[in-house]
């Protein structure tokens, strides 16, 4: 059992901390977001994340989980202190790595010699040099140790990861910081702190990459009346490939693909290198909303005050966050052109109003569907797959429907009524004027 301190109470932080808790380790958790701390000590949490709220409750209950606002309590006894603070792009598109030397300065004023920082935040190619630098006089030591959960399954992925990277000086450091998640079965790669700190953003870049290419094969689809679904199944078969991450639909969006690969095309051009895939692969992401935006417009452009349903504002099912999701950047699109939005999502609708106040925020998905001369299903929650579509489709001015995520039963809609319309689909029912020109609107 090791005494750890983590830094941050956001998605990573809190997992971490529970997570850690979990493998019988004395946690603290630090945040210095004051209602963030508030929330925590009235037991409730500030984010949503399935199964945590369990889990930071039973540990609470157990003792090995707290929370503090005070680094000069909970950084002294700490012989891990793991950095899960954010790292935001910068105007420039660069990782703004600043919360992260803020924190470790706060460490280093009560930390003991011997304290290794462990650095969970995704950050730039040698900023742990620069950590290291920083702490060695104090007698400390620091490794990268990158977070790949993924927000809606974090808890499970944080104890059944693909594998733990620890990126040390020496093996010795690496190993003192593997004996932390011993207990977990995943293998553990011991590799230099610049390839750790690199491989984060490499794997966010080719997932990314996986969904662009899927997205623009399914332009493609559209172009020449083939079926992504079936294309993409035949290339998943192949072992080299696989099947997964080859969804055509919106893109991708949330808070760490955008910003990664801005992040990545900057630690390459500042290094004097070249990242032209990842710049490709943000267009292809980019187009995809605008193709949305385009197709809802031209299908409610008779109509003198068109209104659209939007189902789902987070960037992905069974979060609350809404950082980059499509969602929100298409309705901003849409507003600018002059049509009424409302919307609806099972938890970050909150959220949202924050950032587009002139978006009607309905309880439920049927309140969308009322009025509206078009619909977008913008994310996946499981819910919107079971709805009375029939009510649906009787409650609405209009009868396109635009599946954003290629997830909905086609031939049933269209038997309702509906005009279906997809990412690559052959199934659609959307007439052909809705497609014209769409190649130069996208561009
Ligand atoms: P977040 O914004 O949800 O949480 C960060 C928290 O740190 C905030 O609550 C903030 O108030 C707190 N904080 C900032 N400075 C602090 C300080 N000096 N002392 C104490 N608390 C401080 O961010 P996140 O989504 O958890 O991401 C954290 C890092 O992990 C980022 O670098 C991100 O790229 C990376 N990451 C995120 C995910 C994800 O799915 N969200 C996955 C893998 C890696």
């Amino acid at each position: 059992m090791a005494e750890i301190t983590v830094i941050g109470a956001g998605y990573v932080g809190l997992v971490t901390a529970a997570g850690l808790a979990e493998l019988e380790h004395n946690v603290t958790c630090v945040e210095i977001n004051a209602a963030r701390i508030a929330m925590l000590e009235r037991n409730q949490l500030p984010i949503y994340e399935p199964g945590l709220d369990r889990l930071v409750a039973r540990h609470r209950m157990s003792g090995h989980l707290r929370f503090t606002s005070d680094y000069a309590t909970s950084v002294p006894q700490a012989e891990f202190v793991f950095v899960a603070v954010g790292t935001p792009p910068t105007p420039a598109g660069a990782a703004d790595t600043r919360y992260v030397f803020a924190a470790v300065r706060s460490v280093l004023q009560y930390a003991q010699p011997g304290t290794v920082i462990v650095v969970k935040s995704t950050v730039p190619v040698g900023t742990g040099d620069a950590i290291a630098e920083l702490v060695r006089s104090h007698g400390m030591e620091t490794v990268s140790n990158p977070e790949f959960l993924r927000e809606g399954t974090a808890v499970r992925d944080f104890l059944e990861p693909d594998r733990i990277v620890i990126g040390a000086s020496h093996p010795s450091l690496a190993a003192s910081v593997a004996r932390l998640y011993a207990s977990l079965a995943a293998p553990v790669v011991s590799c230099a702190r610049r390839s750790a700190e690199l491989a984060k953003y490499a794997a966010n870049a080719f997932l990314a990459t996986r969904i662009s290419f899927i997205n623009e094969m399914s332009v493609i689809c559209d172009q020449v009346d083939a079926d992504i679904e079936e294309v993409a199944r035949v290339i998943g078969m192949d072992q080299r490939i696989g099947p997964a991450f080859l969804n055509a639909g919106l893109g991708w969006g949330g808070s760490c693909f955008p910003k990664d690969l801005m992040a990545l095309a900057d630690i390459a051009a500042s290094n004097g290198a070249e990242a032209l895939i990842t710049s490709a692969v943000a267009e292809v992401n980019r187009r995809q909303r605008h193709r949305a935006v385009d197709r809802l417009v031209k299908g409610v452009a008779h109509v003198p005050r068109p209104q659209v349903g939007v189902l789902g504002l987070a960037f992905k099912p069974h979060t609350d966050d809404i950082r980059e999701a499509p969602a929100l950047d298409i309705i901003a699109r849409l507003q600018a052109r002059g049509v009424s939005v409302r919307a609806h999502d099972p938890l970050a609708a909150a959220n949202a109003h924050g950032l587009l106040p002139e978006v009607e925020y309905d309880e439920n998905p049927y309140d969308v569907a009322r009025g509206s001369h078009a619909l977008l299903l913008a994310t996946e929650w499981p819910d919107y797959l079971t709805l009375n579509w029939r009510r649906m489709h009787t409650l609405m001015a209009g009868d396109l429907i635009l599946d954003g995520r290629n997830v909905l039963d086609a031939q049933y809609l269209t038997s309702l009524g509906f005009i279906y319309a997809s990412f690559g689909r052959a199934t659609g029912s959307e007439p052909e004027e809705v497609w014209t020109d769409l190649a130069e609107d996208a561009s």
